[in-house]
């Protein structure tokens, strides 16, 4: 069933950055504090993603990269409270039907690790290979079988650029796993790992640099069942652009209207000049009072008591934005 594989790839794999994207998940879905990102070409000629997470015993591997395996759901009730990222089984399967796929994995338990290689679906025999525990996933010439999905990949800095931005979102939301980036043989990137608290501050120069953290202000707000943090830029800031902007609920990065609106209103009201507030917010919620898989791939969520959130936020953001004109 490659075709069907190649087909279900069309959703999930648009480029290089939605293989990565679902690679690193997985690999934090598996509890890793490491994961290393190896690049060529932007990811289109190798993504190599390795993580210190469970591992996959040897005798699921197959499995692994079959359709509708998860290993994360056990009945449709599981689906209301979904605490992983992947939960549909498509992913793995898609990304080997259309790329030079290798899949090697040990767990704690096991002496010896294995690996698993799929030829653009074709699945060769089960292999022993040393691995340390955790899991390595390569993913090798992407689209090289579907010519008409290559030709829409762009240039290799836009590649990376989406990688690179993908990357940053995450390693926003979880500063307390170690990110390494490599592109071409070359580090590009280090999230060094930190603990919550102060030291979250840090990640967020990492990301964003020190132009932004050395202009925000911290925000830290509870009430009505909502828990509002994060930093947002000051008012006066000098820089402004589009690509600041982070918003996650319950750690998930989300973009969504209402978040969007009360944010631009309450800096409307305290007279920002800017065309876009920097920000890294972080809302926390009851998961009832959010429906996060409307569209998983597209960062959509609706809330039940929609104007509860939009209150919430303005009246948080626009109290600790004006206190800093008094
Ligand atoms: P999903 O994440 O939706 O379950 P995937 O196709 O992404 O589906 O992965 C299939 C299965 O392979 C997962 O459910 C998990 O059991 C296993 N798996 C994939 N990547 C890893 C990893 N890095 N570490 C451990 N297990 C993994
Ligand atoms: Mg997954």
């Amino acid at each position: 069933d490659t075709l069907v594989n190649q087909i279900a790839a069309g959703e999930v794999v648009e480029r290089p950055a939605s293989v990565v994207k679902e690679l690193v998940e997985n690999a934090l879905d598996a509890g890793a504090t490491r994961v290393d990102i190896d690049l060529e070409e932007g990811g289109i000629r190798l993504i190599r993603i390795r993580d210190d997470g469970g591992g996959i015993p040897a005798d699921e591997l197959p499995l692994a990269i079959s359709r509708h395996a998860t290993s994360k759901i056990a009945s449709l009730d599981d689906l209301e409270e979904v605490a992983t990222l992947g939960f549909r089984g498509e992913a793995l399967p898609s990304i080997a039907s259309v790329s030079r796929f290798a899949l090697s994995s040990r767990t704690a338990a096991q002496e010896h690790g294995v690996r698993l290689e799929v030829d653009g679906g074709k699945v060769a025999p089960l292999q022993p290979h040393p691995h340390p525990a955790g899991t390595t996933v390569e993913v090798r010439d992407l689209f090289f079988n579907v010519p008409a999905r290559r030709k829409f990949l762009r240039a290799e800095r836009t590649e990376l650029g989406h990688i690179e931005e993908w990357l940053r979102s995450l390693a926003l939301a979880r500063p307390e796993v170690e990110l390494r980036i490599s592109h071409n043989g070359r580090l590009s990137r280090h999230y060094k790992p930190v603990r919550d608290g102060a030291e979250r501050a840090r990640r967020v120069a990492e990301a964003l640099g020190e132009e932004f953290t050395s202009q925000c202000l911290a925000i830290e707000h509870a009430g009505a069942g909502l828990r509002l943090h994060g930093w947002v830029g000051l008012p006066t800031a000098a820089r402004s652009s589009a690509d600041q902007q982070y918003f996650y609920v319950n750690g998930r990065a989300v973009r969504d209207r209402t978040v969007a609106h009360a944010v631009r209103q309450a800096y409307a009201d305290v007279l920002f000049h800017g065309r876009y507030p920097a920000f890294v917010l972080f809302l926390e919620c009851d998961p009832r009072q959010v429906d996060v898989n409307v569209h998983p791939a597209k960062h959509e969520v609706r809330f039940r008591e929609q104007r509860l959130v939009h209150e919430f936020i303005y009246r948080t953001l626009h109290e600790a934005l004006a206190s800093t004109r008094a």
